[in-house]
């Protein structure tokens, strides 16, 4: 008998802090790279694969210029 891979062993799920959509880590990440959500392109950095642990790239605000006239 031929035992059948569990691949789906090899792929994690990070559910997205902001859109609650699975993001697939794929084995083949590794510690540091990034990964964009594909439903509302956040961006994450991997920290850790076991405990899967991803963390939010904060968008650089102080490049924006605020408009405090108000
Ligand atoms: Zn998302």
């Amino acid at each position: 008998m031929v035992k059948i891979a569990k691949q789906h062993d090899r792929v994690k799920y990070f559910k997205c802090e902001v859109c609650l959509k699975n993001i697939a880590i794929e084995y083949y990440f590794t510690v540091g790279d990034s990964i964009v959500c594909n439903d509302c392109n956040t961006e994450y950095v991997l920290h850790s694969k076991n405990p899967l642990e991803l963390v939010r790239q904060e968008p650089d605000y102080s490049k924006l210029e605020y408009d405090d006239s108000y």
